[in-house]
């Protein structure tokens, strides 16, 4: 009888490839397949070396080449192709084998196909992994859900390929169904509000403090050797002081300043919306990412009043009468560009002219101001954000420094003013002419391949960071 695999995996992409290397590096014989052959065979030419592969055309025989209880594990995009793959195998095993999802699933979806494949009788293992194509291959984090029974078979081998600290395997049993996708998305999350804090603490020095991005790459390794000490922290040193090769710029600013997003911080943020938990700095986060991305307003908004540098000049009471018209007019801006986006989405075709105008009386956010937001609409239908209507921008840009003092009074104070703080950044982040977004897309590129987009050439790039001389590598994607 052919040699039979400990544990397969499917979908040999940047991740699946990696892991199925580690399996084998650890000793298992692994068997590897692909939808599309090539990506089996070049596994086998480049990799085949490292351990005991049993490569696999189609899935009849990737299965067959399992010994049983069958473990395998599935490395494709979450969503529709996970569906597909669960669709394609499942008829394929039998009651007792082990389905594994090492995608970023939404763990509700985990939840489903769990109770659907439990009545199959067969084990569905939802496990969040982290650490990107660096941690597949050498180590990532794991995060299994599922059966206890399952995860006494399936744990010791996912201990045995996780990172270790102190001895400690990264690895552990989490909970039931979606538990293991749940704490993955989550830990996303956290990810997502630690780059902005980095993004942030950048910008801060390179533009409030004059610092070259070669300096701050020093003070982030400064930093790295103390209490904030983290493989981000160290990246982004390597980030800030990497050169780029085709322009001799610093490479930070080369890369477009539009961060991208794969999902899971914006279902952190709806989860935790759902379950009435207050993640403030990981909802700022991904509404930072989201506001770098929107080009258009971005662009309307270049222009828009900045700090005079003047002082208070009147009494706080007018100060903050300033901060609340500023703030609120950015409250209804969002609100408006909701409204435009779920029009936009849904075929709605909603005037929003009128909506200003039904909300001029009856409601309960009825106001005098609702006749000026008609107005910016009648002026320009397509406004992207009610900031650049000339009437606001100009009742805005006189307020702004009143409201800086406001922010800071509130800051210094200790006195909580997240909507007047959140909207001012929100402002600033709008005409801000470059934003540390920049550096979270080289971050994404440097740890997940994401790959970046630059300023000064059509197409997408991933720097392979890995290498020494870390040539700039245009991909296909
Ligand atoms: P990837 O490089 O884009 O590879 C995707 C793989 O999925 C390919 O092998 C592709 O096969 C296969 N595939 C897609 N649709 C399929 C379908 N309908 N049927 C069969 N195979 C299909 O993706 P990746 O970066 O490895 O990510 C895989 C999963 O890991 C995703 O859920 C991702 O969110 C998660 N993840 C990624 C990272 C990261 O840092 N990249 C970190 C943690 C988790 P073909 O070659 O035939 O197209």
């Amino acid at each position: 009888m052919a040699q039979q695999a400990v544990i397969g995996v499917t979908g040999l992409g940047v991740m699946g490839r990696n892991l199925a290397r580690n399996f084998a590096r650890h000793g298992y014989a692994v068997a590897v397949h692909n939808r599309t052959p090539t990506k089996t065979k070049a596994l086998m030419e480049e990799f085949g070396h490292e351990g005991d592969f049993i490569p696999a055309e189609t899935p009849q025989e990737f299965v067959a080449s399992l010994a049983r209880p069958r473990k395998m594990v599935i490395m494709v995009q979450a969503g529709a192709s996970t569906d597909a793959v669960i669709d394609e195998y499942a008829p394929l095993l039998e009651p007792g084998d082990i389905l594994i999802d090492g995608g970023n699933a939404h763990f509700a979806d985990t939840r489903r196909r769990e109770q659907a494949l439990r009545e199959r009788g067969i084990h569905f293992v939802g496990v969040g992994i982290s650490g990107g194509e660096q941690g597949a291959l050498e180590g990532p984090s794991i995060m299994p859900g599922g059966s206890p029974e399952a995860y006494e078979s399936l744990g010791p081998i996912l201990e045995d390929i996780a990172a270790k600290v102190d001895g400690v395997p990264c690895c552990t049993y989490v909970g039931p169904d979606g538990a293991g996708h749940f704490v993955k998305m989550v830990h996303n999350g956290i990810e997502y509000a630690d780059m902005q804090l980095i993004a942030e603490a950048y910008d801060l020095l390179r533009k409030a403090s004059g610092m070259a991005p070669g300096e701050i790459a020093e003070t982030f390794r400064t930093w790295n050797e103390g209490r904030l000490g983290s493989y981000l922290i160290e990246i982004t040193a390597d980030v800030l002081s990497h050169v780029d090769k085709a322009t001799g710029k610093p490479f930070v600013d080369i890369v477009l300043d539009q961060a991208e997003q794969k999902g899971t911080g914006r279902w952190t943020v709806q989860a935790a919306l759902d379950l009435g938990v207050p993640v403030t700095g990981i909802a700022e986060a991904t509404f930072a990412r989201s506001l770098s991305g929107h080009v258009d307003m971005r662009g309307a908004a270049r222009g828009l009043a900045g700090p005079s540098g003047g002082g208070l000049g009147s009494s706080f009471a007018d100060a903050v009468e300033q901060a609340l018209y500023a703030s609120k007019v950015v409250a209804y801006a969002q609100g408006f560009n909701e409204i435009q986006a779920g029009s936009a989405e849904y075929g709605w075709n909603i005037d929003l002219g009128a909506m200003a105008t039904i909300w001029r009386g009856g409601c309960i956010i009825r106001a005098k101001f609702l006749d000026r937001i008609r107005e910016a609409y009648e002026t320009d239908p397509a406004t992207p954000t009610l900031l650049t209507d000339a009437r606001f921008a100009a009742e805005v840009g006189d307020a702004q420094d009143a409201w800086r003092d406001v922010a800071v009074t509130a800051t210094r104070s200790g006195i909580p003013a997240p909507g007047f703080a959140s909207s001012l950044a929100y402002y600033d982040g709008l005409r801000a002419d470059r934003l540390p977004a920049a550096l979270i897309q080289a971050q994404r590129d440097f740890f997940g391949a994401h790959t970046y987009r630059r300023t000064d050439r059509e197409g997408v790039f991933h720097t392979q960071w890995e290498l020494d001389d870390r040539p700039e590598a245009r991909t296909d994607a």
